[in-house]
């Protein structure tokens, strides 16, 4: 019998009041029960909210070295059991270990900036107009933070949000994604024991549409950050806005890697099998569209079809797999219908196109790492995310016309050049439309310390990372300091004529 998980509300491991519970179980075997997690409703949120907001009142006033020092127990105790987290996601979400290790690695290493971001959050002293007078600006936390997540990095996005919002001296209520919870609570264990008080974070599981839209539409959760959809993203836009809230959006991406005709490809095949089926495709900042240059395009096709066929499909757990399986039933459909539109569309699928079967495979959700050529710029294929091991390749005939493609998509997350001129990176650096530019490096591939997010309709105006996210999760107060002991009028009194 598999164990059966909690809720952390209130200062204790409790069960929903719901009473409902689901299965999560291994995306490479689903016969295999990873445990049972509580199905939450609002009343679990509310519950959770009631007791955030004391621990919002004790936490919002320790001093925020002090709140980073109990980042940086957490930074400790994710290193202490970073292969434990890391088998334990690879069993829940799929993605290889080395991907796994990785996850945990950057949440990490956004433990250790948060814990020094304790000793900084700046504000600024600059002169006042007046004399005797001072002028600054200081961070305040602002309350509650509900934070939502998806599946695809189970640890790291959650502390891109959850290690920002706490050293800022917000409370958090965070929900992950259903598919998986059971990485979701072994972070809030590591912020537990390396001594947050218990009542400053908050674990609810459940569905979005339960628990996370209770969360979003709760009057006393004023900061949400979530990272999924563009769709998801749009209805939690809508409430927020009504509510005045603020509110982080990190969604979808159709990120494009550039190769052309001067490129090292052999650099260049590394870069898109690592960039279009690293964790099965099922990345934001995927490679999911080539835009190949026509002058290298049939080579570099040949090249590729054959390193795709050799990727072995598998369980991320064994060190033979170099493709794990998706993450269910509904995003493996998804891909197949893709498939079925891209060959409608017109498009040569090249290898793959189907899902994966045999003794071996035929218990997970398994597809094929896929291929396909002569995909037309503006079809559905080359215009709609995926979020699956599928890559359209369209073949261009110079560097302006490839960043006109590469634009011509409503999202704008991250893009990638392979090239050697120098002054076509440079003038993609500033054309392309998207949060991320690599040159001759993939489209994935982020570092903690930088900020990371989109434009369009892939983000609303926030960054997530490096030292931008901090200003997301403190408002700033103005403090004038008169001591020149009369009435001295700002805009009036401030020129002496
Ligand atoms: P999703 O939108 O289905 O779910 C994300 C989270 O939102 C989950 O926790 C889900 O339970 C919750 N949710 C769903 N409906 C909700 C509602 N009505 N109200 C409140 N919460 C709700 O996304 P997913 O399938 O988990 O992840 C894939 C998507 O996430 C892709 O579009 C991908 O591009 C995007 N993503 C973006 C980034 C980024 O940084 N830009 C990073 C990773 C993933």
């Amino acid at each position: 019998m598999a164990k059966t998980f909690k809720n952390f509300i209130g200062g204790a491991w409790t069960a929903p009041l719901t009473g409902d519970h689901y299965e999560d179980r291994n995306p490479a075997d689903w016969r295999e029960v990873i445990g049972r997690f509580p199905k939450s409703g609002p009343k679990d949120v509310d519950r959770a909210v009631q007791s955030a907001l004391k621990g919002f009142a004790l936490w919002r006033r320790t001093p925020a070295p002090a709140r980073g020092d109990v980042l940086r127990r957490v930074g400790d105790l994710l290193t202490e059991r970073k292969e434990a987290i890391a088998r334990a996601m690879t069993r829940e979400m799929g993605k290889v270990l080395a991907e796994t290790r990785g996850d945990v690695q950057e949440g990490i290493d956004t433990a250790y900036y948060a814990a020094s971001e304790g000793r900084r959050l700046f504000g600024r002293t600059v002169p006042s107009e007046l004399r005797d007078k001072w002028a600054m600006s200081t961070r305040r936390p602002i309350g509650v933070a509900g934070i939502i997540t998806p599946f695809n990095f189970p640890m790291a996005i959650p502390t891109w949000k959850i290690f920002p919002a706490l050293v800022c001296g917000n409370a958090v209520i965070f929900k992950p994604s259903s598919d998986v919870p059971h990485t979701g609570t072994l972070l809030v264990e590591a912020l537990l024991d390396a001594g947050l008080p218990p009542e400053v974070v908050q674990l609810v599981h459940g569905g979005g549409r339960l628990v996370g839209d209770a969360l979003v539409s709760h009057p006393k959760v004023p900061v949400v950050s979530f990272t999924g959809s563009t769709e998801t993203g749009a209805k939690l836009g809508e409430i927020c806005g009504r509510m005045h809230k603020h509110l982080s959006l990190e969604m979808g991406g159709k990120n494009a890697m550039i190769v052309m005709d001067d490129a090292d490809l052999d650099l260049a095949l590394d870069g898109v099998l690592w960039g279009a089926f690293g964790t099965t495709g099922q990345r934001c900042t995927a490679t999911s569209r080539l835009l190949l240059h026509k002058k290298v395009h049939d080579r570099f096709l040949r090249m590729l079809v054959d390193r795709v066929e050799k990727l072995r499909l598998g369980d991320g757990l064994l060190p033979t797999s170099d493709v794990g399986p998706m993450i269910n039933e509904g995003a493996l459909t998804n891909t197949a219908n893709y498939v079925e539109i891209g060959t409608a569309e017109g498009a040569e699928m090249l290898t793959g196109g189907r899902r994966a079967t045999g003794a071996r495979l035929g218990h997970g959700w398994f597809f094929k790492p896929t291929v396909f050529a002569g995909v037309k710029a503006g079809s559905r294929l080359e215009q709609e995310e995926i979020f699956g091991p599928v890559l359209s390749v369209v073949r261009v005939g110079s560097l302006d016309q490839a960043i006109r493609i590469n634009n011509d998509v409503r999202y704008g997350l991250s893009s990638s050049l392979y090239t050697r001129d120098i002054n076509g990176a440079f003038r993609a650096i500033e054309d392309i439309q998207a949060g991320i530019t690599y040159i001759n490096a993939p489209t994935i591939g982020a570092e903690a310390h930088l900020p990371f997010g989109g434009v369009k309709e892939t983000g609303n105006g926030h960054r997530e990372g490096g030292w931008q996210v901090y200003d997301f999760f403190s408002e700033t107060k103005t403090v004038y300091v008169d001591y020149s002991g009369t009435l001295q009028r700002a805009q009036i009194d401030n020129y002496e004529g």
